[in-house]
């Protein structure tokens, strides 16, 4: 146990580290603006940030700042991306209003939604009261509605429009001024929380390729393979992998809470009880048809969006969309990199797209000179097994 470690100055945290771990962390670089953002802190961890090309949104084309530690995902996305924009491009659409819950089990749900129905203009205002400027700016609380759960919980869902914002620290103000009303007038409310299945601001994006441009057996086989992610949450879930590859990269490089943007994704993904693909791939008209909806509640403003350099800088090379543009942008990078992933797992196999991208990382974790990579890669990937052994072999060979 460390008991009041946040309490401590930073050089007597790094003693107390330094007796636990045996290391000397003194020479660690320190930010001091991320020493104000999170606690405890020791300092910054970084991970390395590409650029997705060729993508074409709603008739406009982008340059996309992609923040992943995994090779091979900006690869695939701008490939996808590519045959798409052939193709003509991304459709893409977005809605945006944030659900909150107050949730209550100590009265039945009649009286909890006669109370909602009747009162509905006083509990908006209410809710608008709490965070006045989001209404002043065109949005604010909309509506408010009670659900039964079970035969003793009900949720009253509030929803708000929160313009440029996530919108987690504005719904949950609102949630705790109406909790004050309700407990005055019906009922205590067990919690007052922010809901992150956000599927009111879902996004929605379509694309087609001809079939005959990818060859027939190849779009069938695309379709196939979606179909599988349909019925099977197993498939499904390494199919949404793949989706969010993409769609985390760009939500990590705008400054965004992907934690909020996994769950909302993940629920979404099982909104029928069956745990299911996001997207979906048929062939109309020979048009391979691909299509993907999911809750994409992102931000251009608020959380550490505005603290971000790189999340500034990142927003400014995508042209400095609005909330919905960027969910938009967001959305169809995910449509190209489930389209690239598919393509090659019914045709070459994933393997061997990535088996020159996994020799790189494999010889830089064992300490290839980067002057010398590319002819490591070269002497890894064609002496045949690609592994840490084999990796390490060739750093000695290329070192001497
Ligand atoms: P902030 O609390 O940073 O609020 C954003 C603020 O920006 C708004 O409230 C508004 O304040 C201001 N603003 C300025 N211009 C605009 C505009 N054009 N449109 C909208 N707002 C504008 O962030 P959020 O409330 O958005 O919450 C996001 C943060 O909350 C993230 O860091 C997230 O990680 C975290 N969080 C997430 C939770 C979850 O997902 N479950 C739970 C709790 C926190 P004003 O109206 O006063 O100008």
């Amino acid at each position: 146990m460390i008991e009041g470690y946040h309490k401590l100055t930073r050089a007597q945290q790094l003693q107390v580290l330094l007796k636990a771990t045996g290391i000397d962390f003194s020479n660690l670089k320190v930010d001091s603006v991320h020493q104000e953002q999170i606690e405890n802190y020791l300092t910054d961890f970084s991970l390395p940030e590409g650029i997705g090309v060729n993508l074409k949104v709603n008739g406009k084309e982008y340059v996309v700042p992609m923040v992943t530690e995994e090779p091979s995902v900006i690869a695939a996305a701008s490939n996808g991306a590519k045959i798409v924009s052939q193709a003509g491009g991304f459709i893409a659409q977005s809605q945006r209003l944030v659900i909150g819950q107050l949730l209550i089990s100590k009265a039945g749900f009649e009286v909890i939604d006669e109370y909602v129905k009747i009162n509905q203009e006083k509990l908006l205002e209410i809710a608008n009261a709490a965070h006045p400027s989001m209404q002043k700016r065109g949005g604010g609380a909309l509506k408010m509605s009670a659900r039964r759960l079970d035969t003793n919980k009900t949720s009253v869902d509030l929803f708000v429009d929160t313009k440029e914002a996530m919108g987690a620290n504005t719904l949950n103000s609102m949630l705790e001024a109406l909790k004050v009303d309700f407990e005055k007038h019906v009922v205590d409310v067990d919690m007052a929380i922010l809901s992150n299945l956000a599927d009111q601001a879902l996004t929605v994006v379509t694309c087609k390729v001809p079939t005959k441009s990818l060859g027939d057996e190849l779009a069938q086989k695309i379709v196939l393979a979606s179909e599988y992610a349909q019925v099977d949450p197993y498939r499904a879930a390494t199919h949404n992998k793949g989706i969010m590859n993409g769609i985390d990269a760009v939500v990590i490089a705008t400054g965004n809470d992907w934690r909020a943007v996994e769950s909302g994704a993940h629920a979404y993904a099982a909104r029928d009880g069956q745990y299911r693909g996001l997207s979906t791939w048929k062939i109309s008209d020979d048009q391979l048809v691909g299509k993907i909806q999911l809750p994409l509640p992102v931000a251009t403003v608020g959380g550490s969006i505005g603290i971000n350099a790189m999340a500034q800088l990142n927003l400014k090379i995508l042209g400095s969309p609005n909330a919905k543009r960027l969910a938009e942008i967001i959305g169809s990078v995910g449509l190209a990199q489930n389209f690239a992933a598919l393509k090659a797992i019914v045709s070459e196999g994933i393997q061997r797209g990535h088996m020159r991208l996994q020799a790189k990382s494999l010889l830089l974790e064992h300490g290839a000179p980067n002057d010398k990579l590319s002819e490591a890669v070269e002497l890894l990937v064609s002496g045949g097994q690609i592994n840490a052994q084999n990796a390490k072999k060739v750093v000695e060979e290329i070192r001497k």
